[in-house]
């Protein structure tokens, strides 16, 4: 997706560690009109399909899954990185090692908003090594749900993510894929 490339080149900042820091429109401060765009082009890329609800991770897969969720006319369910006290005991769990933050925590989704046979798209902003895309796939199959696929907004495809969860049959469209990118700011797409 153009825009989404774009942007990127614009106003993407290469950290170390192969992060790509997006606060400036998408994971701090949004750019809404981007992330309808975007939402639009995920409504575009799965319209021959069923989808019954979309499923992302707080915080940052919120936004374009919401945009995404408006088109479908479906609901958006958001898996939680941490429990409160008031979250149900009755919830799917699977682990995540977080790509960013090198630790590990569990994913959690109440059991109450996921059901047996519901047609689920996934969705988030960034594909890398696959643990978070991984956990959501994994919580989705144990509720018995059919996964149509996953939209990711910025996949890094020289990372192992994308082809692990390619090749074990998932269909995964990203609008942005980063072949290589440096600290000295190049970043390459496919
Ligand atoms: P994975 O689990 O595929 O290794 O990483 C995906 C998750 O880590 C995403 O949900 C995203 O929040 C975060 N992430 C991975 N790579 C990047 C990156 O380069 N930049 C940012 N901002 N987040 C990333």
């Amino acid at each position: 997706m153009k825009l989404l490339e774009d942007r990127i080149l614009r106003d993407g900042k290469v950290l170390s560690g192969n992060v790509l820091k997006v606060d400036s429109f998408l994971n701090h401060q949004i750019d809404v009109e981007l992330v309808d765009a975007m939402g639009e082009e995920f409504f575009r890329l799965f319209s021959g399909e069923r989808i019954d609800k979309i499923i992302t991770i707080e915080s940052s897969g919120i936004s374009v899954a919401y945009s995404t969720a408006r088109c479908f006319k479906v609901p958006l369910v958001f898996a939680k990185k941490s429990r409160s006290v008031n979250s149900s005991d009755d919830f799917y769990s699977a682990p995540v090692v977080s790509f960013t933050r090198k630790t590990s925590y569990d994913l959690t989704l109440s059991r109450e908003y996921i059901s047996k046979g519901e047609r689920i798209l996934l969705i988030d902003d960034f594909l890398a090594t696959g643990s978070a895309l991984i956990a959501l796939r994994d919580i989705c199959l144990t509720a018995g749900a059919d996964i149509v696929g996953a939209g990711i907004a910025i996949e890094k495809s020289y990372q192992s993510g994308g082809k692990t969860l390619r090749d074990s049959g998932l269909r995964i469209e990203s609008l942005a894929m980063i072949s290589a990118m440096s600290e000295n700011g190049e970043i390459k797409f496919c």
